[in-house]
């Protein structure tokens, strides 16, 4: 087998965990093995570097951002490699330009166009392991780019499909993905697998686990993910794709969001253009619109509801008066004391009626659903902020989440 494994800051944080990393190192060459490595900036670094630049200058320029936060996986790269050294296996450091990624020039979000391999591929045939910093690469005028926060997954995502492994380990500080969060509900369970479409769609349980764009390139290129902790090594959770023949439970985990706000425009003559009228300034102010409601008209006017991030409010409430003024629409309301609760699961294709239920479960808890959006394997409400918790235990207990997964 050939193996990426990437690991976090945490993994990464101090010599004592680096020890402990170099120990999975070699376990892995002992199974026979070829291993490549990928690592994050020991945990804190990134940000203490950034703040550094900011003490001088609160904009500083990106190009020399980059240059800078480069080297905290620089530091991590080497100090595994010096360790690994030690224990007499071959190990080399390489920077992103030395492992081949190219980005394109977008400093701090840079894209990647392309990883060479054929070298490293050479070297671990010889048993020697690469250890690579997360996180960066060169443009084509050799500029050091990065790829944005948390960008270490993409990075090793990107350099498995490079390299051909058989799948990319990322080792972290929690033990995988859970049906929901434990700190809500204490008996949500560890999955042992799920798909790629429901990680993406779980954001508010993988997103701080997963960088959201390493998903993403997984799923374009099926490369396994398993996810896991290098504190405690059990097996974590295996992101892959969907298996067809497994019998699913209608639902594979629920997911909140506290982070939204809500806003209404009100009596907007029904004309075409209206929700471009709305929604042109909003994508222009760089903010992300999610759920979003039209009435039916009623006497030629109606009513759009949307949500955006919370910290974004009051800025769409100020876009949303100059707007509602232009389109002669009556009125501007919102609430910023909402938020999002959903159920995943691609059991959905095969399970009828699973918002029925949902919708029965919440009504039963009396909850009020104030907005309902669906895809194909989520539904998800808006809710007061302050039934977050009973609408996720009641969801989560009602679809046979915790103990062994429902049939
Ligand atoms: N060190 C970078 C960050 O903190 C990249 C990463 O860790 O994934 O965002
Ligand atoms: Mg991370």
């Amino acid at each position: 087998m050939r193996v990426v494994q990437k690991f976090g800051g945490t993994s990464v944080g101090s010599l004592e965990r680096i020890r402990k990393t170099a120990d999975i190192v070699a376990a892995e060459l002992e199974r026979g093995n070829e291993v490549a490595v990928v690592v994050s900036a020991m945990s804190g670094e990134t940000n203490r570097l950034i703040a550094l630049a900011h003490e001088l200058n609160p904009d500083p320029e990106r190009r020399e951002l980059d240059a800078m936060v480069a080297t905290g996986e620089q530091v991590s790269a080497a100090l595994l490699a010096i360790e690994l050294k030690s224990r007499g296996i071959a190990a080399y450091s390489c920077n992103g330009a030395q492992a081949g990624f190219r980005t394109d020039s977008s400093h701090a979000r840079a894209r990647i166009r392309d990883v060479d391999g054929s070298q490293l591929i050479e070297r671990m045939q010889q048993r020697a392991v690469p250890v690579v910093t997360g996180f960066q690469g060169v443009d084509e005028r050799g500029n050091i780019t990065t790829l944005g926060r948390g960008g270490s997954d993409t990075s090793a995502v990107a350099l498995a499909i490079a390299l051909k492994a058989d799948v990319c380990d990322i080792y972290t500080d929690v033990d995988g993905i859970y049906t929901t969060d434990p700190r809500i509900v204490p008996q949500a369970r560890k999955m042992d697998h799920i798909s790629y479409e429901e990680m993406l769609e779980l954001a508010s349980l993988g997103a701080k686990v997963l960088q959201t764009r390493s998903v993403e390139l997984a799923m374009r290129y099926k490369m396994p993910i398993h996810l896991r902790s290098s504190f405690n090594l059990v097996p974590g959770t295996i992101v892959s794709e969907e298996d067809a023949n497994m019998e699913r439970a209608a639902i594979s985990g629920v997911a909140y969001n506290r982070d939204e706000a809500k806003i209404t425009v009100m009596g907007i003559p029904d004309h075409p253009g209206i929700a471009a009228g709305i929604f042109g300034p909003v994508a222009n102010a760089g903010i992300n619109v999610d759920v979003i409601v039209q009435n039916v008209s009623a006497q030629g006017f109606t009513d759009i509801t949307f949500t955006v991030p919370r910290g974004d409010y009051k800025a769409t409430l100020d876009l949303m008066h100059k707007a509602c003024a232009s389109m002669q629409a009556k009125d501007v309301t919102g609430d910023n004391t909402v938020a999002k609760v959903s159920v995943v699961g691609v059991g959905m294709r095969s399970h009828a009626g699973v918002a029925g239920k949902m919708f029965e479960v919440l009504a039963a808890e009396n909850i009020n659903i104030q907005m309902i959006t669906t895809s194909e394997i989520k539904i998800t409400v808006v809710i007061d902020e302050k039934q977050v918790d009973a609408a996720v235990r009641a969801l989560h207990g009602a679809f046979g989440l915790e103990g062994e997964p429902a049939a």
